[in-house]
């Protein structure tokens, strides 16, 4: 058991919790960051990240990460790596449980990202990141101009993507397990419409191909009704397939909705129904995903906990 009890334990070391670090650390609160089995998130997994303001020519993945981290450090934020099993958030010091180890803390920001579901095909862990296989066509869509790229999946966030790569792309290739999708009408509507977007109906990927290069150069499906294998010859594949919040830790301790996402109180992103415990980044979000909304829901965790630990203290 730690003898200690933390102004604010931050858990998760991706941009929500490092910039909820650098904003509790700015404000004196020496926050404690535990660290877990990814640490930096998910852009650690990315090469070149384009899109986080500040960054005109764009900036590696793990460099951006390294950076917040740095930043953090400067300030006083002190890590150590940890994974919550489990926790008890009832009284006024909140206890998360990490195998042998209790820490205690008056306040928790909890960051603990989502993480991209994925097939599991052969190739597609060999080829991950930066490689061919990616989950963020917000990120490295641009990075496949003039290609014919493939997107796994048959919901909103499928349709998404799709749509989003018909930019860049010169043809994407649809590919879902069914024959109708599970987006909404109007996303699938537009999706099965648009004249670059081929579906690719009733099929399940079966291998990525390209290991032996270092790069994709096609995708095996195989359609479930005739058992026909077919090679789609694509540069890029868009995993799409859902996400899973990494909440499991919590269950019981917070509401959750029925996907397992953090759900905040009403009126704030970022507050939960148990004084003291926040929540920020793709734990408590499955619209937006991105690092900068991210950041700015660590931000504002951060100001919420200032302000409770203010109110609370003395
Ligand atoms: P989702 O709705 O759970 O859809 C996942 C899709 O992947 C399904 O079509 C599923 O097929 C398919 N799939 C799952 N496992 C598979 C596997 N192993 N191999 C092949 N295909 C597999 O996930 P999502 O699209 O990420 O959406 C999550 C939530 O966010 C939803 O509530 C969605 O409405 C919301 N969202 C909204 C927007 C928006 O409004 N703009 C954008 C993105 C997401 P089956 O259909 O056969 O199950």
């Amino acid at each position: 058991m730690s003898s200690t009890v933390e102004n604010v334990i931050i858990v998760g070391t991706g941009c929500a919790g490092l910039t909820s670090a650098i904003y509790t650390a700015r404000a004196n609160l020496s926050p404690l960051v535990l660290e877990g089995s990814l640490p930096g998130g998910q852009l650690t997994t990315t090469s070149e990240v384009e899109n986080f303001p500040g960054f005109p020519h764009g900036i590696d993945g793990f460099q951006l990460m390294s950076n917040l981290r740095e930043q953090a450090t400067r300030f006083g934020a002190r890590f150590e790596q940890a994974m919550v099993s489990s926790v008890d958030l009832k009284g006024p010091v909140k206890r998360l449980v990490c195998g042998e180890k209790t820490y205690e803390a008056k306040a928790i920001i909890i960051a603990t990202g989502a993480s991209p579901r994925m097939t599991g095909i052969p190739g597609e862990k060999e080829l991950y990141g930066g490689k061919g296989v990616t989950t963020c066509a917000t990120c490295d869509g641009a990075f496949y101009r003039k290609m014919e790229v493939a997107v796994l999946g048959g919901g909103d966030s499928a349709c998404e993507e799709a749509l989003f790569l018909t930019r860049f792309a010169s043809k994407v290739y649809l590919v879902h397990r069914r024959d109708t999708l599970r987006a909404s009408r109007i996303m699938a509507e537009r999706t099965v419409a648009h004249p670059k977007i081929q579906m690719v109906w009733d099929s399940v990927p079966v291998e990525v191909e390209g290991v032996q290069a270092g790069a994709v150069s096609g995708l095996k499906v195989r359609n479930v009704k005739t058992q026909a294998e077919s090679v789609l010859p694509v540069k890029g594949i868009f995993v799409a397939i859902g996400h899973k919040p990494n909440s499991e830790a919590f269950v019981g301790a917070l509401e959750l909705d029925e996907a397992g996402y953090f759900k905040p109180v009403l009126g704030s992103q970022v507050r939960t129904s148990v004084p003291g415990v926040f929540v920020a980044g793709d734990c408590a979000d499955h619209v937006y995903r991105q690092a900068i909304t991210a950041a700015g829901m660590g931000c504002q965790a951060a100001i919420e906990t200032e302000r409770w630990l203010a109110e609370h203290e003395g």
